[in-house]
C-alpha cells in the first residue's frame, strides 16, 4: 500500500463488473448478459439514426455542456409527472438533480448527509451492494440489517433498534430499493408505514431503478416527505447504460445541497442527449416492457414446479432463485456451483450469499436460461 493513501482503503477491492464477459469477448464466445438486469435491446436503430445525426449536427464537442441541464431536467420532470399518475403535487426542474449514472447520485447523497462523521447508513441485506461500497470508500459507517425469508421484508424491529442503538454517529440515511434488488419485490404497506414514521432527521433514499417494470412509484409521497428522495436511472428499462444517466426527485432544498456537492459538467453532452431522445421515444422504448414481464411469468413457471428451487414473485426484469435446503450440501457452495455451470455454458448471472439473480433477456436467450438451469440442476445432485 503507498503510504500516502488512507488506511481503511487498503481492505476494499475495485467493483469490476463483466469480469468474466470481457475476457470472454477476447477470445470469441457471446455469452448471455444477464448479470446486470439492463434491458436485452440495443436503441432502435432509427433512435441511433437521430442521436448520430445530432453528434454531427448540433453538438459542439469543442465547448463544454449546458451544466445547469435545464433542458433535461424539464423533460425528466414532465416524464415523471405523466408516469406518476396523480396529479396533487406535480414535481418541477426545482426538484431535480442529475448524476453520471444514480451511482453518482448515491455518493452526493452520502458526501451530503455523513462525511465528516455525521452520520452512519442503514441498509437492508440482501440489497444494491453499492449502497454499502460507496460509504465504505467514504469512511462512512454501514450497519446492516435483515429481510424475512419468504417475503424478504425488511427485518423492521432490528431497523428500529438500529436507529436507536447506533450513535456517534447516527444513522442519517436510511437506502431503499423499491422494487428490490436482488429479491425484486416492491415494498409492503407495513415496510411503508415504517419509512413514513422515520424522523425528518433521517434521509430516506427510494430507489426506483427498475420503475418502469413495477409501475409502483413514491413519487406522489414527496411532497408529505421533504426527508425523502427518489431515485431513477436510464440504465434500465431506457437502455441506455452505456450513457450512465440517473436523476433524483426530491425537495427543493435537498437538491440544491446535491447541486452544490456534485462536480461541474458532471454528464457529457453525448449523454444528455441520449437521454433527452430516450425521453422524446419512451413509449417506443418502454415498448419492449411487455414481453419481458411476460417472458418472466413463463420463466417462473417453468422453474417453480423444481422440487430444489424456491421461486417467489417478481416486480422487476430479473428473478431470484434459491434452493431449498436439503441437508447433504451447503447451498452457498451448490448455487455457486450452479452459476459455474452456467457461465460454462454461456451464461451470465448474478450469485450471491443466498440466491440466483437472473436478468430476462430476450425470448432466445430465456430458453436457454431455462434449459441450461434445468441440466446444471440435474447435474448438481443436490
Ligand atoms: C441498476 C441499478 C441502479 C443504476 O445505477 P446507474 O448508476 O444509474 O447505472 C441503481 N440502483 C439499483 C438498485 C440498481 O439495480
Amino acid at each position: 500500500m503507498l503510504p500516502f493513501i488512507r488506511s481503511d482503503l487498503a481492505k476494499f477491492t475495485a467493483y469490476k463488473p463483466h469480469r468474466s464477459s470481457n475476457s470472454a469477448e477476447q477470445v470469441g464466445i457471446q455469452f448471455d448478459r444477464l448479470d446486470t438486469n439492463e434491458s436485452p435491446y440495443d436503441l432502435p436503430p432509427e433512435i441511433k439514426e437521430k442521436l448520430a445525426w445530432t453528434f454531427r449536427e448540433i453538438i459542439q464537442s469543442n465547448r463544454y455542456p449546458d451544466g445547469g441541464y435545464e433542458t433535461l431536467k424539464e423533460a425528466i420532470a414532465q416524464y415523471v409527472n405523466e408516469s406518476a399518475n396523480h396529479s396533487s403535487c406535480a414535481v418541477t426542474t426545482a426538484n431535480i438533480s442529475v448524476g453520471n449514472g444514480s451511482d453518482e447520485l448515491i455518493r452526493s447523497l452520502l458526501i451530503a448527509t455523513c462525511l465528516r462523521g455525521e452520520g452512519s447508513v442503514l441498509v437492508a441485506n440482501p440489497t444494491f451492494s453499492m449502497y454499502a461500497i460507496l460509504a465504505q470508500t467514504l469512511g462512512i459507517p454501514v450497519v446492516s440489517v435483515g429481510r424475512d425469508e419468504s417475503n424478504f421484508e425488511i427485518d423492521l424491529k432490528a431497523a428500529e433498534s438500529a436507529l436507536e442503538e447506533t450513535q456517534n454517529p447516527p444513522i442519517r440515511v436510511v437506502f431503499i430499493v423499491h422494487p428490490n434488488s436482488p429479491t425484486a419485490n416492491c415494498l409492503t404497506a407495513q415496510e411503508l408505514t415504517w419509512l413514513k414514521s422515520l424522523p425528518e432527521e433521517i434521509l430516506v433514499v427510494i430507489d426506483e431503478a427498475y420503475f418502469e417494470f413495477s409501475q409502483t412509484t413514491l413519487v406522489g409521497e414527496l411532497a408529505q416527505h421533504p426527508n425523502w428522495v427518489v431515485l431513477r436511472t436510464f440504465s434500465k428499462a431506457f437502455r441506455l447504460a452505456a450513457m450512465r444517466v440517473g436523476y433524483c426527485v426530491g425537495h427543493p432544498d435537498a437538491i440544491s445541497i446535491l447541486e452544490k456537492v456534485r462536480l461541474p459538467y458532471n454528464l457529457p453532452r453525448f449523454s444528455i442527449t441520449a437521454a433527452l431522445i430516450a425521453l422524446q421515444n419512451h413509449q417506443l422504448l418502454l415498448s419492449s416492457i411487455p414481453e419481458t414481464l411476460s417472458e418472466r411469468s413463463q420463466l417462473i413457471a417453468a422453474l417453480s414446479p423444481h422440487p430444489a428451487l424456491e421461486i417467489t414473485a417478481s416486480d422487476t426484469n430479473f428473478i431470484y432463485l434459491r434452493l431449498k435446503p436439503n441437508g447433504l450440501q451447503s447451498t452457498e457452495v451448490a448455487l455457486k456451483s450452479l452459476n459455474q455451470t452456467l457461465k460454462n455454458e454461456g451464461t451470465l448471472i448474478r450469485v450471491l450469499p443466498g440466491g440466483l439473480r437472473i436478468t430476462i433477456g430476450t425470448p432466445t436467450e430465456n430458453t436457454r436460461t431455462l434449459k441450461r438451469l434445468q441440466i446444471a440442476l440435474a447435474n448438481l445432485e443436490y
